[in-house]
């Protein structure tokens, strides 16, 4: 299977190739030339396997440079025991209303990036074998929060890799803080900057153009890359789920073979919705994509006009890893329904650049209107929905799904289709338990590591064994540095 720029299609290369690059030299996206079939009799195979052979499964038909058995071992190994606490890995909560709660947080940072980043490191370390790289791939990120301990935690101890990750020291919550300078393991560090996230952003960038900086790495065996979010290795392991989720479904005769569901997913930089659609579009039975955004509603807007327009007020919210004006992945979804129309994606991004805007085509926008519907909800409506969910059902929602509860309500009202949906649960509820706890009525919550006790007092729910364990942890980093001073000593990089 080949693998082309979003805004080039013709120069095609390896999947090893396309993961090991990240983002294509003319600035577009990866992603495969053609998308693999799920017939009714892989969907029949899938269903009574466990997940990671399901993860390898799938992602066999994308990887053909990998081996199955090689692909299970690195699966095996991402989604094991001493990585998620449910040999489920993914497990479907049932709620009220024919709604499936996807609980994708069951990993070591209690938050759905660890799906992708659990299986990312493996990946990369095994395109560098096939691309026959014998550097040692060191791993920069500049975190505003969860990325930074996802990746951490995925590349702690992976043969073949080093990462560092720096994080504005004012920039992120007790807790994550907490959870990224207790980090263990041989091959990580951790480094505070003295500066927002942009200062930190922008200096990881000066570090990835610095030619010269790269040449004396190289004479040291080492590369830099980066585990960003647009890396195809980061959206692959997220296809898997939603395929796995359906298969459940079916597994245990909740839905008949061929039955169409539909999945809600809340929404920030388009890669967990987009993952959802590959997914559709590979045959697995989908009958519409519920893209659920919070006041920063750049996507609803999108869905509902075909204007993509990031010059408007930047909201800071309740759930924060959704506050985010530029959907990168959405390119993605518009070279696909386009028909690989590359010219049309380079010419929209171009404009998105430049003004911050871009409208795409009527016949396309409808296409789209077709697969998705768009909604969103303010903080309110995101507390009120966490309150309800835990009064009638009894079932603890971090603010980022109860996003996804207040949308999916919306899409059913709107449209009277009330088929059954996977939402798709993006972290623990713990992870944000001071939003939670003023959500359940606790106007003065405690902060940090006091908010998930409290938060575990109170509703009797056992939170995740990762979070309650910082307390006591040895914090290991303690560096701060000034964003002029981020070039890390090569010594300590060999
Ligand atoms: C990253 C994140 C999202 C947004 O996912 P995208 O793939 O960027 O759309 C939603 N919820 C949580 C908890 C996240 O960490």
């Amino acid at each position: 299977m080949q693998y082309v720029s979003t805004r080039d299609k013709s120069k095609p290369c390896s999947a090893s190739q396309a993961i090991l690059q990240g983002l294509a030299p003319d600035g577009g996206l990866f992603v495969p030339t053609e998308l693999p079939r799920l017939t009714p009799e892989l969907l029949d195979h899938l269903k009574d396997m466990s997940y990671p052979r399901r993860a390898a499964a799938v992602m066999k038909l994308f990887l053909d440079e990998f081996t199955e058995e090689e692909l299970l071992t690195y699966c095996e190994a991402a989604y094991g025991p001493d990585r998620f606490d449910t040999p489920a890995v993914v497990p479907l909560h049932p709620m009220a209303d024919n709604t499936r709660c996807l609980e994708l947080w069951h990993g070591p940072t209690c938050a759905f990036k660890d799906l992708a980043l659990q299986m990312l490191p493996h990946l990369l370390a095994a395109s560098i074998r096939k691309q026959k790289e014998d550097r040692t791939v060191c791993i920069l990120v500049a975190t505003s929060g969860d990325t930074g301990k996802a990746a951490l935690e995925g590349f702690r101890d992976v043969d073949g890799t080093k990462i560092l990750v720096f994080y504005p020291r004012d920039g992120v919550s007790d807790v994550q803080k907490l959870q990224m300078i207790t980090q263990t393991g041989g091959n990580v560090g951790v480094c505070a900057v003295n500066g927002n996230f942009d200062d930190t952003q922008n200096g990881v960038k000066r570090i990835f153009s610095d030619a010269d900086f790269r040449k004396v790495l190289d004479g040291k065996g080492l590369r830099l890359s980066s585990a960003n979010s647009i890396n195809w290795g980061r959206v692959l392991p997220q296809i898997v789920y939603y395929i796995s989720a359906w298969c459940d479904l079916y597994r245990d005769g909740v839905i008949e073979p061929g039955q169409a569901v539909n999945i809600c997913v809340p929404t920030g930089n388009f890669g967990n919705i987009l993952a959802a659609c590959y997914a559709g579009q590979m045959g697995l039975p989908v009958k519409r994509l519920i893209c659920a955004s919070n006041a920063n509603n750049v996507l609803t807007d999108f869905l509902r006009t075909g204007v993509y327009d990031r010059n408007r007020p930047f909201h800071m919210t309740t759930s924060p890893s959704m506050d985010i004006l530029i959907s990168s992945n959405l390119e993605r979804l518009l070279f696909l329904v386009s028909g690989q129309d590359d010219a049309l994606v380079r010419s929209c991004m171009k404009q998105l650049t430049e003004t911050g805007r871009y409208e795409i085509p009527a016949a396309l926008r409808e296409k789209i209107a077709g697969l998705f519907w768009g909604g969103f909800c303010d903080d309110t409506k995101t507390a009120a929905a966490i309150g309800k969910v835990w009064t009638e059902q009894n079932y603890l929602i971090d603010t980022h799904t109860a996003v996804g509860v207040d949308v999916l309500s919306q899409y059913r009202a709107d449209t009277g289709d009330s088929d059954i949906c996977i939402l798709a649960s993006t972290a623990s509820p713990f992870k944000f338990s001071d939003s939670v706890l003023r959500a359940l009525g606790d106007k003065t919550p405690p902060a940090g590591l006091d908010a998930i006790d409290e938060l575990g007092r109170r509703t009797g729910v056992q939170g995740p064994a990762p979070l309650c364990g910082l307390r006591g942890r040895a914090v290991r980093f303690t560096d701060c540095v000034e964003p002029d001073g981020m070039y890390p000593p090569v010594s300590a990089m060999a």
